[in-house]
């Protein structure tokens, strides 16, 4: 494996990299990297999303790594935890910026680089996102969150969490796709703007016909904002909203993902201390296993 990059990453607060993967600072070539982005500078209602990573990492040790949904298995995979970001709380800007710096000489579909980035709340995938936009000329991007994030800013924060979506929004041109699903909370004006430009997938069926369309070729991201499931399995989530999907239905969304060519994710927006009984973590913790197989 060579290395390309040092990432010079935070240590972890977490002893262990997440379950399955080893510790490695640096990136390189035909292996998925996963970097915690521990900022939750805009979250409005309730805060915690910095803990997320850590209690991600930590979660994972009560899981296998082996996945009887994709019948694929952590272990067999190049896969390294790269640790967090260094942060600079309520400097948001700063933090991508170092993203930026870091990732912007990667060639990621040359040398088969991906990142899953670990949020923090939803403003983090941004950077990611960004990265995948400009080295991919026709991403198709996929948005499950209970949220829009539609917002053209919030809270006098052009990059708020619940503005995410519009600012990356703002660099698609007619080679890129978005596809909102679970979205079940919003202003009028970001569902007209959903119906408008035909983002929203109404229906589970739907969303997995959309996806199961596309050509195995297209390069697709996933953005997964976890108060997308019903706060019933996620209650330690910053913004929780009643209505939400289960695991079985976004297990049937990464089984299509499997066979696609998903090249990039960010998870976001768990908050740990939100759940003190920690079964938000364990199933952040599954959750993320299965986006980081269906990367494989
Ligand atoms: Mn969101
Ligand atoms: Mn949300």
């Amino acid at each position: 494996m060579k290395d390309l990059v040092k990432v010079y990453l935070d240590q972890m607060e977490s002893s262990k990299p997440f379950i399955g993967t080893e510790y490695n600072e640096c990136i390189s070539k035909n292996t998925t990297h996963i970097m915690g982005f521990c900022f939750d500078g805009t979250t409005t209602f309730r805060p915690g999303a910095r803990f997320g990573p850590d209690a991600l990492r930590d979660a994972s040790f009560g899981i296998e790594t082996y996945s009887p949904y994709l019948e694929r298995d952590l272990a067999d995979y190049s896969i390294v935890d790269c640790g967090n970001l260094p942060i600079y709380p309520s400097k948001w800007r700063l933090t991508n910026d170092y993203f930026h710096v870091v990732t912007q000489d990667l060639k990621l579909k040359e040398d088969r680089i991906k990142i899953l980035t670990l949020g923090g709340e939803h403003s983090i995938s941004y950077g990611p996102i960004r990265l995948c936009l400009d080295q991919y000329t026709d991403l198709f991007i996929i948005h499950l969150d209970a949220h829009a994030d539609l917002r053209d800013g919030y809270l006098q924060e052009k990059f708020s969490h619940a503005s995410i979506i519009r600012r990356v929004w703002d660099h698609l041109d007619e080679d890129n796709d978005l596809l909102q699903y679970g979205i079940r909370s919003g202003l009028k004006e970001e569902f007209a703007f959903m119906r408008e430009h035909g983002t929203l997938a109404e229906s589970l069926e739907n969303c997995l016909a959309r996806i199961s369309a596309l050509d195995a070729s297209r390069p697709i991201y996933l953005t997964l904002d976890l108060d997308f499931f019903d706060p019933a399995f996620m209650p330690g989530t910053g913004t929780p909203e009643a209505g939400g999907e289960n695991f079985h239905n976004f297990i049937k969304i990464i089984k299509v993902l499997k066979d696609k060519n998903f090249v990039g994710a960010d998870i976001v927006e768990l908050a740990p201390m939100l759940d003190a009984s920690g079964s938000s973590s364990a199933f952040a913790a599954k959750v993320t296993r299965e986006v980081l197989l269906a990367l494989q």
